[in-house]
């Protein structure tokens, strides 16, 4: 990839401000979002140009990089600008209406769609990992993520213990960009958080951003002042320095069951995100290097003892689940059938990997049925009082939405700002008098505001590619679809190609995202707001489509949520469902 390019030295974050170095602003948005997703501060390694999870890059090489600031630059208002996996790779004239940057990264044909055949063209310099939102430049730092995972602990809570944590004790793994999220999501729900991480570096920078409280060596001193923290219903966290799959064994080998158990390790790679049991974070980089095979050897083999150890704690009565990094599917694709789980497979009934649930299935896919999903919205002018002044917009035009409230005043009390202040919330597609979405309510009120000068510079609202209708993924977002339609990617497919209908800003399409190559298709879009009836009318577009999609795909599949929301909200859904 090169070395760090001179500008984005100089740059290190997003520009920020109401002074603009492209033609307009949706063009800067890109520009300041592409910056703030290698903002060192937000982005997890940006000198190598990854963002977060495992290697989601948001360019292809420095050369890339310094190409996509000169064409963004330059881009016109009536022009828009191709990316090919990180690499701008041509710009039409097209009509001002248009979306202003199209992406598709790391999208290969079926038949190819895998890790081996990505790899080799990654090493030919011809591919990017894109993730999720580090290629499509909607990263916002662990900020992004906190809120699908307090509001996946927070059902999980609904569903299991009186809507609250107190006195529950989550044990899990992972302090990376995303994982990093887990230990402030389970004390904003009160409990108790004992997490396993490999890089040390990784808990002290989750300590330093508030997310986590404390670290330690020693896992028996990790479960005993966890154990006391809950007993006394206090919320508290700590960072256990050790390799997941050996925390969550040697708890069950004791008979310490956690009340609940899960995992954001980056195991959706065995290569470049996982690590395996035995070595330190040194040695195993360097094994990386030097014997590749030997190292996915070894991490699959440690992921194998990962989930078997998170099926016994389940037997002996943990509420586990897999929190989206593919952890079932790769041991069930590479180990398992070899027989080397042999506590799994000396079961009564033997266990597989997938006997144990996805959060998706779980806890969120109700949520989609609603057309609900993360709503995420950036101050490009670096300002946190322009968020602030979202916060209360928003409070104000969901006076009834008690869960909403309570997560906007937790956020703006205990969640950091990285790098451009951002803030997300679930919002969903429930229609109004007017017709008008939840959605596009919130993105209406936003433009007023900028228009007003209340808020001083344009606000760009984007989302996770983890969405109601914009993924297919059928080890995560898509798993267990009631009429089982969960490996079809026409969907993701219809929601980029309904953005771009709908006049989106940026529209991209990937393949791969948290669960690895092959295994996801999905979406997103971004849409600036600043404050001209032109940004009013595309909210106002893509604001219906975009959450919609979510609404008919999961009628589609037979969802009675989604079935009586289409009726309820006057979405049209041309052939009955069953
Ligand atoms: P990341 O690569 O930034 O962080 C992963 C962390 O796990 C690293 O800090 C690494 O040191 C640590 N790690 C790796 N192997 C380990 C092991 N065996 N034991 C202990 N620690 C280990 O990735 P991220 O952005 O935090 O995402 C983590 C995973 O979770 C990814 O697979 C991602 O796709 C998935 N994820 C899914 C969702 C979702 O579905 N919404 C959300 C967040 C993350």
């Amino acid at each position: 990839i090169g070395e760090p390019s001179e500008q984005w030295q100089e740059y290190r974050g997003a520009p920020t401000g109401t002074e603009i170095e492209c033609k307009g602003w949706r063009q800067e948005a890109a520009l300041r979002l592409l910056n703030n997703n290698l903002d060192p501060e937000v982005a997890e390694r940006p000198e190598d140009l990854v963002v977060y999870g495992g290697t989601g890059r948001a360019a292809r090489s420095w050369a890339a990089y310094d190409a996509l600031v000169d064409e963004l630059r330059e881009l016109n208002d009536a022009e828009t600008l191709l990316v090919q996996s990180g690499k701008p790779v041509g710009r039409f004239r097209t009509h001002e209406r248009a979306p202003r940057v199209l992406i598709a990264n790391s999208n290969l044909v079926g038949k190819w769609d895998t890790w081996e055949q990505f790899h080799e063209l990654e090493a030919e310099g011809l591919i990017m990992y894109g993730q999720m939102t580090a290629g499509s430049w909607a990263y916002i730092g662990t900020q992004g993520i906190i809120q699908g995972t307090y509001e996946t602990l927070a059902e999980l809570a609904r569903q299991q213990y009186d809507s609250d944590l107190r006195g529950r004790i989550v044990a899990t793994g992972g302090l990376g960009g995303m994982g990093g999220a887990q230990p402030l999501a389970v004390t904003m729900n009160n409990g108790v958080c004992v997490a396993a991480e490999v890089d040390e570096s990784r808990i002290d920078r989750r300590i330093d951003t508030g997310y986590c409280m404390e670290k330690t060596d020693d896992l028996d001193a990790a479960i005993d002042r966890a154990q006391r923290a809950a007993d006394a219903g206090e919320p508290y966290s700590v960072g256990v320095h050790t390799n997941a799959a050996d925390m969550l064994e040697a708890m069950a080998d004791q008979g310490f069951v956690p009340d609940v158990v899960t995992d954001q390790t980056s195991a959706h790679d065995e290569l470049n995100g996982y690590y395996p049991s035995g070595y330190t974070v040194e040695d195993a980089d360097a094994l990386r290097e030097d014997d590749p095979e030997a190292y996915v050897e070894q991490s699959l083999n440690t992921m194998e003892r990962h989930v078997s150890a998170i099926l016994r704690l389940q037997s002996e009565g943990a509420v586990v689940f897999e929190y989206g990094n593919n952890i079932r599917g790769q041991v069930d694709e590479h180990r398992w059938h070899d027989g080397a789980a042999e506590w799994a497979s000396e079961a009564e009934t033997p266990l597989t990997p997938f006997d144990f649930p996805g959060f998706v299935p779980a806890y969120i896919r109700p949520l989609f049925c609603q057309g609900k999903g993360p709503f995420r919205w950036i101050a490009l002018s670096g300002k946190p009082e322009d968020i602030h002044r979202t916060d209360e917009a928003v409070l104000d035009l969901f006076p009834d939405k008690e869960h909403l409230h309570r997560w906007i005043e937790l956020a703006a009390e205990r969640v950091e700002f990285q790098g451009l202040p951002s803030r997300v919330c679930w919002l969903g597609y429930r229609t109004d008098e007017e017709g008008h979405t939840e959605r596009a309510r919130f993105a209406l009120r936003i433009n007023e505001l900028v228009a007003d000068g209340e808020i001083e510079a344009p606000i760009v609202v984007t989302r996770d590619h983890l969405d109601a209708g914009s993924v297919a993924s059928p080890n995560r977002e898509t798993e267990a679809m009631r009429d089982g339609s969960d490996a079809i990617a026409d969907w993701p497919i219809l929601n980029a190609l309904c953005n771009c209908a709908a006049g989106a800003d940026i529209v991209s399409v990937h393949d791969g995202g948290g669960v690895g190559i092959g295994n996801a298709v999905h979406a997103n879009n971004h849409v600036v707001l600043d404050g001209t009836d032109r940004a009013a009318e595309t909210a106002r577009r893509v604001f219906t489509t975009d959450p919609g999609m979510g609404i008919i795909r999961h009628a589609d599949a037979g969802y009675e949520a989604a079935i009586e929301e289409a009726t309820r909200s006057d979405v049209h859904i041309p052939l009955e469902t069953e």
